[in-house]
């Protein structure tokens, strides 16, 4: 394949942008990751950093599967976006407020058998960006989906985290996979079992860490978890504010795609309806304040505001701070 074949892949009409390591240094070994993958700003007094875990290949019809498929088609053509599949983003976050360090959500982990490659680069991606395992003191889960937990499955992980580990996780979202409901979901096949497994398996490796609360919970100084429901039962969001500033990871309570259609259904929302009921009240919310949000699967570094567009909203990014 040449270079150019590497770096710009033709899909029918569609073009497919793919980073390339080695077309800058042809025959050498990689000087390392050439398309960034992690993102610091502080918040006040709290530093935040947002890690990408790498990309997840989804179907388009998981974005609003209660749409018109051919409303779904203009939208993926007006996106630039191919029409049966993309690659969703995955990103999670370090915090580090007063003397704790936070992790928010821990990325896909392992591949369960679900032809997900791209994606469980958290751990690496830590230890390029120097954070030790060994410093965390607290993880927040906004839910326990496999996206947001398998990186605490990673073989020899849970041997390098504190054995006084705190995971704060809302008690609802323990209690809901006790047995969870998949009927109001549309995902692909294989995802329900590999997202059951996961989370039983993570419960019990994890149980004895776990620290749950019910609504609301400030994990550190300026650092609140927000239970929100929607998305799973106990899906939580998490704001830091300091010194005059705040930013909102809102987990999965809002997509790419939330902007312009924020009642479409994901296929993973377990109560669908509830959860357009917190994506737009959530995104109201931003629009009035100016606060900065950060997503799990918007496009890293993911960071940006919310402004009212008619009926609807539109993302904002930020200028990128060097
Ligand atoms: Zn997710």
């Amino acid at each position: 394949m040449s270079q150019s074949e590497t770096m710009v892949r033709v899909a029918g009409t569609q073009q497919t942008v793919t980073p390339s390591e080695t077309a800058f240094h042809p025959g050498k070994p990689s000087p390392g990751e050439l398309v960034p993958s992690r993102y610091a700003l502080r918040i006040g007094d709290i530093d935040v950093m947002i890690i990408s875990d790498g990309v997840l290949p989804l179907p388009t019809l998981m974005l609003g599967h209660n749409a018109d498929s051919a409303v779904r088609a203009t939208y993926l053509e007006n996106q630039f976006l191919p029409p049966d599949a993309f690659d969703w983003p995955l990103n999670a976050v370090v915090v580090r407020s007063g003397n704790q360090t936070i992790l928010l959500d821990a990325g896909l982990g392992l591949d369960p058998d679900l032809h997900l490659p791209r994606a469980g680069q958290l751990v690496k991606r830590l230890e390029d960006a120097d954070i030790d395992l060994g410093s965390v003191t607290d993880v927040v889960l906004t839910h326990l989906h496999m996206d947001h937990i398998g990186g605490l499955l990673v073989d020899g992980v849970k041997e390098r985290l504190r054995p006084d580990l705190k995971i704060h996780v809302a008690a609802a979202e323990v209690k809901f996979w006790e047995a969870p409901d998949f009927t109001h979901t549309n995902m692909p096949q294989g995802f329900p079992d590999a997202l059951r497994a996961t989370a039983k398996r993570f419960l019990s490796e994890y149980g004895n860490h776990l620290k749950t609360f019910d609504d609301e919970y400030e994990v550190a100084p300026g650092v609140v978890a927000r239970r929100t429901g929607g998305h799973t039962p106990g899906h939580c969001v998490i704001r830091m504010e300091s010194g005059g500033q705040a930013l909102t990871f809102a987990g999965d309570a809002v997509f790419s795609v939330g902007f312009d259609q924020p009642d479409w259904f994901n296929g993973f929302e377990h109560d669908p309806e509830e959860a357009a009921r917190v994506r737009i009240d959530l995104l109201r919310k931003l629009a009035s304040t100016g606060e900065l949000l950060v997503a799990t699967h918007l496009p890293f570094p993911s960071v940006g505001r919310v402004a009212i567009a008619g009926e609807a909203f539109r993302w904002v990014p930020i200028y990128w701070d060097y």
